[in-house]
C-alpha cells in the first residue's frame, strides 16, 4: 500500500531513517507499519480562474500522520513538485520533532503543486482561499492545524484564516498559525524557526567548548529560515556570513556578506539575483566550501552521498527539513568527531514550539509579549538540544538517531498505553 500511494524518494528516505531507529528500539512486525503510515492522506483538485480568463487545476494534498497526542501540525508548502509521498515525508518528521519538543501534536503536511512566482497575487489568494475551502472537512482547531511553509507566509495564512472563518461564521483565528500579529499571530513567530538555529548553534558551540566569535558562516536558502538564521548568526552570535544562496544564485565573499543590506534586496526583488555583496559561484560548490557553520535552509537530499565526505565545517545545522539523505548520513557518522550534527528534527523545532504558542494563546484569547516567547522557547529548545545529547552519549549513537528515537519512542509510548481500537 505505501509504495502504491507514497511512493517517493523522500518518503522512503523518512521509511529508511525510520527502520533504522526502529531496529535500535527493536520495534518489529506490524507495529512498524503503524508508526511511520499516515492516518489519513487527502488529495484534492483546486480549480482557479487566472486573470486571462482561462481556468486553471493545481493538485493539493495534506497527509495527517497520527493522532495519538493530540491534534495533527504541520506546514503548508506551495512548490511546483510537491507529491502526496513527500507530504508524507514531512508530516511523518513533524510527528518525531513535536514529541522531541514534547508539545501534544502529531505530524501533518500538505500544500499545493504550483510554483507561486507563476501567479498573481490575485490568483495566489485565489489558490490558498480555495484550497482550505477544500481542506475544511478535513482539519480544525482541535483536528489538524496549518501553518507556513516553502512558498507560504504570513499573507497565504491569513486567507486560510479567513476562508475557514467565513464559512465558520465567526472568527476562528487558531484554525492556522503563522498568522500577521494582527489576527492573533504570535509575537516572533516569523523569526521563531531561525531564531531556535542560531540558539542551537550557539548551543553546540558551547557544548564543544569553542567560541562562535569570528568564526564562518554559510547559509543555503535565504527565505524566512534562511535569512533569520543567517542575520541571527552575524549579528547575535558574532560570526562572519561569507555564503548565502537562493533558487537562482549563490554568493561568497570571504570578507564576510552584509546579510541584513541582502535580507532587505531581496525584501525588494524576490530572489538574490542581482546583488552585489559576493562573487556569483556555482550552488553545489557553496557547501563543500569552507566554513565553521553550515546552514541548509532551502530543500530537502542536498547533502548526499557525492558530497558529504567533501564537507569542510564543523557544524551541521540542519535548518531544512531533510536536507541529508540516509547514504550522506552514513558517511557523517563515519566524520562524526569531525562535524557536529544537528539533526533536523531539533534544529528547526522552534517554527513549530512557537506555532504551539500562538494556538495555545489564540484559543485563550490571550497574548503573550516577544519576551514571554523567547523565554519558553529557549527552555524548550534548551532541554531538548540536552535530551538529545545525553542520549547520543549514553548509547554511543548519533544525534539524529537520538532525536529520531526520543521522538519515536514518545508516540510509541502514547499509541500503546491507548491501546488499538477495536
Ligand atoms: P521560504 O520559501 O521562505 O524560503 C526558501 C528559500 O530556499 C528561498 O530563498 C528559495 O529561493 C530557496 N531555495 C529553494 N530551492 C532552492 C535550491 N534548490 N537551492 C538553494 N536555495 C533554494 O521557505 P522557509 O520557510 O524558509 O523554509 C525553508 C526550509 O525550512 C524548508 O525545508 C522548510 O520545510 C523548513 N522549515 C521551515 C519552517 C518555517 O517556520 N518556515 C519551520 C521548520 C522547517
Amino acid at each position: 500500500m505505501e509504495r502504491e500511494i507514497y511512493f517517493d524518494p523522500v518518503f522512503k528516505m523518512a521509511r529508511q531513517q525510520f527502520d533504522a531507529v526502529a531496529d535500535l528500539l527493536e520495534i518489529h512486525g506490524g507495529e512498524r507499519d503503524q508508526l511511520i503510515l499516515p492516518k489519513r492522506a487527502i488529495s484534492v483538485s483546486i480549480p482557479i480562474h487566472r486573470e486571462d480568463g482561462s481556468i486553471a487545476v493545481f493538485q493539493g494534498y495534506r497527509v495527517q500522520h497520527h493522532l495519538a497526542l493530540g491534534p495533527t501540525k504541520g506546514g503548508t508548502r506551495f512548490t511546483p513538485t510537491l507529491t502526496l509521498g513527500e507530504s508524507a515525508a514531512l508530516a511523518v518528521w513533524m510527528s518525531w520533532k513535536c514529541a522531541l519538543a514534547g508539545l501534544p501534536y502529531g505530524g501533518a503536511k500538505g500544500g499545493v503543486a504550483v510554483d507561486p512566482r507563476s501567479l498573481t497575487p490575485t490568483e495566489l489568494q485565489r489558490v490558498s482561499r480555495r484550497y482550505m475551502l477544500e481542506m475544511i472537512p478535513f482539519v480544525g482547531p482541535q483536528t489538524d492545524i496549518m501553518g507556513p511553509d516553502l512558498g507560504t507566509n504570513e499573507q497565504v495564512m491569513a486567507w486560510f484564516m479567513d476562508s475557514y472563518s467565513s464559512h465558520a461564521g465567526k472568527s476562528v483565528a487558531e484554525i492556522v498559525t503563522g498568522k500577521p500579529t494582527v489576527l492573533g499571530g504570535c509575537a516572533g513567530r516569523r523569526e521563531a524557526t531561525g531564531r531556535g538555529v542560531v540558539f542551537l548553534v550557539e548551543r553546540a558551540y558551547n557544548h564543544l567548548q569553542i567560541s562562535p566569535q569570528g568564526g564562518t558562516a554559510i547559509v543555503q536558502g535565504f527565505g524566512n529560515v534562511g535569512s533569520v538564521t543567517a542575520c541571527g548568526l552575524a549579528y547575535r552570535t558574532g560570526m562572519k556570513v561569507i555564503g548565502i544562496s537562493d533558487q537562482m544564485i549563490a554568493l561568497y565573499n570571504p570578507k564576510g556578506i552584509d546579510v541584513s543590506v541582502a535580507d532587505r534586496y531581496v525584501a525588494e526583488h524576490k530572489s538574490l539575483e542581482g546583488f552585489d555583496g559576493g562573487e556569483m559561484i556555482d550552488p553545489a560548490e557553496l557547501l563543500t566550501l569552507p566554513c565553521d557553520v553550515l546552514v541548509p535552509a532551502a530543500i530537502e537530499r542536498v547533502i548526499t552521498q557525492s558530497n558529504a565526505g567533501q564537507l569542510r565545517c564543523r557544524i551541521l545545522a540542519e535548518a531544512a527539513n531533510g536536507p541529508t539523505t540516509p547514504e550522506a548520513d552514513a558517511i557523517l557518522e563515519q566524520r562524526r568527531d569531525e562535524i557536529f550534527v544537528i539533526p533536523d528534527i531539533l534544529c528547526n523545532v522552534g517554527g513549530v514550539v512557537v506555532s504551539y504558542f500562538e494556538w495555545v494563546q489564540d484559543i485563550q484569547n490571550f497574548l503573550w509579549t516577544d519576551t514571554e516567547v523567547i523565554d519558553r522557547l529557549c527552555r524548550i529548545l534548551e532541554g531538548a538540544f540536552s535530551a538529545v545529547i545525553r542520549r547520543a552519549k549514553e548509547r554511543g549513537i548519533s544525534n539524529r538517531s537520538s532525536a529520531l528515537s526520543i521522538g519515536i519512542e514518545r508516540v510509541r509510548a502514547a499509541k500503546q498505553i491507548r491501546g488499538l481500537f477495536p
